[in-house]
């Protein structure tokens, strides 16, 4: 197959960033052997592209292992402080009653790193 002489000189005559984005953004408005000949042209005018790929939706977050997506815990209040997370500094915890040698204990658990604080008596809920 011949190439169209009249095409050659039209790719020749393109701004260099009308032939990119023929490359580019209109790759699927040509024929392969159009984009033959934009490429070499554009090879030879040392433009440099690159070829569009669809638009790809953005990784999502890895999902962390915490439980604190689904729910964001609460805020405890200890010894008239506020109880941080003596690990990552989160405020936020789940609370849960454990037994220790007999004794129950309350445990506040971090919502954010899931380190585990006790308590001997059970920390203030704020909200
Ligand atoms: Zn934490």
């Amino acid at each position: 197959m011949t190439v169209d002489r009249e095409l050659v000189q039209h790719i020749r005559g393109l701004e260099d960033e009308e032939l990119v984005e023929m490359l580019t953004s209109h790759v699927d408005d040509y024929r392969d052997e159009v984009l033959a000949i934009a490429r070499s042209e554009a090879r030879s005018r040392s433009l440099s592209f690159e070829i569009s790929e669809p638009e790809l939706e953005p990784e999502p977050e890895p999902e962390t292992v915490s439980p604190s997506h689904q729910w964001p815990g609460d805020e405890y209040q200890a010894g008239g402080q506020a109880v941080l997370c003596s690990a990552c500094g989160h405020n936020r915890f789940a609370a849960r009653a454990i037994i220790l040698s007999g004794t129950e204990l309350a445990a506040l658990v971090c919502t954010k790193c899931s380190h585990i604080d006790l308590f001997m008596q059970a920390p203030a809920r704020l909200r």
